[in-house]
């Protein structure tokens, strides 16, 4: 089969925590080799089990302000009073390689993405099945407290009320239903002929051989 260069493209999941947005991007990269996940900066402390330089860099305050303030950073937000951001040149360099990348960041950074890199994006919002089973889901993530499970619960709808600015919703009621949408909707994204450059020699070729 002919090899065809394209663009890589940016396919954001949001949710609302506890959602099972995590669950589903992991499977993602297992099952799929050809996306990479970003790995943002915070200043919130790492949880239990979690790896620096994996999950995310963890950074002090001054070096994410440093970071900023450099133009380090391609998007950036306050989500419960932590900063959150997105390196830009892990991205730059996946996306001219043709390799895609998948971000986990909420609707504020996914608005500023779109503000910068509209046509590189595929924006999916992950809803839970109901709000109970939002809350239990949050109740049996043993690592946060009852503060912080609270103040989630609190947040869940203001950041639900942000589905219409995502182009593809999946509510996941059932992980593997889920996680064949989210392979459905990157596959459909790959054939898009924006995002496959080299179409033009491609065919440019083929009709040398025709005419
Ligand atoms: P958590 O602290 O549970 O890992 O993440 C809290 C929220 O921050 C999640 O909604 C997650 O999607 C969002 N988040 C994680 N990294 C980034 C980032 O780099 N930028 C933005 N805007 N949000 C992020």
């Amino acid at each position: 089969m002919s090899h065809i260069e394209r663009r890589g493209l940016m396919l954001v999941l949001s949710s609302p925590s506890g959602a099972g947005k995590t669950t589903l991007a992991r499977h993602l990269l297992e099952q799929d080799g050809g996306i990479d996940m970003s790995v943002s900066v915070t200043t919130r402390p790492p949880r239990p089990g979690e790896v620096d330089g994996r999950d995310y860099f963890f950074v002090g305050k001054p070096e994410f302000h440093r970071m900023e303030a450099d133009g380090e950073l391609l998007e950036s937000a306050t989500v419960f009073g932590h900063s959150y951001g997105t390196p830009a040149a892990p991205v730059e360099h996946a996306l001219a390689a043709g390799r895609d990348i998948l971000f986990d960041i909420d609707w504020q950074g996914t608005q500023q993405l779109m503000e910068r890199r509209s046509d590189d994006l595929v924006k999916v919002f992950v809803l839970p099945p109901s709000a109970e089973v939002l809350g239990r889901r949050l109740q049996t993530r043993a690592s946060d407290s009852a503060e912080v499970i609270a103040g989630r619960m609190a947040k869940a709808s203001g950041e639900i009320s942000h589905y219409p600015e995502y182009e593809y919703v999946i509510v996941n009621e059932d992980l593997d239903t889920s996680h064949k949408a989210i392979a459905d909707i990157l596959h459909a994204e790959r054939l898009k002929r924006v995002r496959q450059t080299g179409l033009a020699g491609f065919v440019r070729e083929m009709q040398a051989e025709l005419d």
